[in-house]
C-alpha cells in the first residue's frame, strides 16, 4: 500500500496549493512552510477589530473577523482563485479548518447554533459545480463540530423585467438579495455567517439584514481573507 502510495506521487507529483512547490509526504494541500507564513489577522481575539467597526450603527454583528490578510506574496490571493475558478474544493476545506481552528480559541465565537454559508447565485452555483462559501462552512464544520443550516438563507429570485427597473429600484433589489427559509429553526440560535472574502461588507450587509428578522438571533460572521493592514 505504501509503495502504492509513493508510485502514484511519482506518477502524480502533488503540489501545493498556495506556492506550486512538491508536498512531501504526510503534507496535505498546502505545504508546512506555507502554513507557517500565511498572514492570519488574529481579528477574532480583538472585538474591536476594523473588520467588526466597518459594521458599527449598521447592523448589530456580534462579531466580525477575517483569519487571513491579502498577502504580498499573492498566496492567500492564489488559494481562493483556485477554490472559485479551478475546482479547487480542497482549497476551501483547508482555508475552513483554519478559521476553524481560529475559532476555537476565541470567546466570541462559543456556542455557535448554525453556520450560515454565504449562497451563491444559482446560475453561478451551476457553472462551478458548488458554492466556494459552502465548501469553506464545510471545512469549519469539521473542526468545529457545528452543522451547517441548508438553505436557510437563499438568494432571491430576480424575474426579466428586473432589468426594465430603474437605477434606484435596482439598488433597492440589491439590499434585499436575500431570502428567509426555515426562520423558526433559527430563532434565539447563535449563527456563524461565512464568505470568502470581506471587502466592503455590502454582502454582509444584505444578509445581515434578511437574518435580523428572525426573533433572538445572534450573528457572528467568519471569512477567509480582507485587505492588509
Ligand atoms: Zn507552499
Amino acid at each position: 500500500m505504501k509503495l502504492f502510495k509513493s508510485l502514484i506521487n511519482l506518477l502524480f507529483p502533488r503540489t501545493c496549493a498556495a506556492c506550486g512547490n512538491l508536498l512531501l509526504e504526510g503534507e496535505d494541500t498546502v505545504c508546512t512552510t506555507c502554513r507557517f507564513l500565511l498572514p492570519k489577522t488574529g481579528y477574532e481575539q480583538h472585538p474591536d477589530n476594523p473588520l467588526a467597526q466597518m459594521f458599527y450603527g449598521q447592523m448589530p454583528f456580534n462579531a466580525v473577523m477575517a483569519e487571513f490578510f491579502f498577502s504580498k506574496t499573492g498566496k492567500v490571493q492564489h488559494l481562493i482563485h483556485g477554490l472559485k475558478y479551478h475546482h479547487c474544493r480542497e482549497n476551501g476545506i483547508f482555508l475552513g479548518q483554519e478559521i476553524g481552528k481560529s475559532l476555537l480559541q476565541a470567546p466570541d465565537y462559543q456556542g455557535i447554533d448554525f453556520i450560515i454559508p454565504i449562497p451563491l447565485h444559482p446560475k453561478k452555483e451551476k457553472i462551478r459545480g458548488y458554492n466556494q462559501s459552502h465548501v469553506i462552512a464545510e471545512g469549519i464544520s469539521g473542526i468545529m463540530n457545528i452543522p451547517i443550516a441548508e438553505k436557510c438563507l437563499v438568494r432571491s429570485v430576480f424575474t426579466a423585467t428586473q432589468t426594465k427597473k430603474s437605477r434606484e429600484e435596482r439598488w433597492q433589489n440589491v439590499k434585499d438579495i436575500f431570502e428567509l427559509k426555515n426562520p423558526e429553526k433559527l430563532k434565539r440560535k447563535h449563527v456563524l455567517l461565512v464568505d470568502d472574502v470581506l471587502t466592503t461588507g455590502a454582502t454582509l450587509m444584505s444578509a445581515g439584514k434578511a437574518l435580523m428578522q428572525v426573533e433572538g438571533i445572534k450573528i457572528s460572521v467568519a471569512t477567509v481573507a480582507c485587505a492588509g493592514n
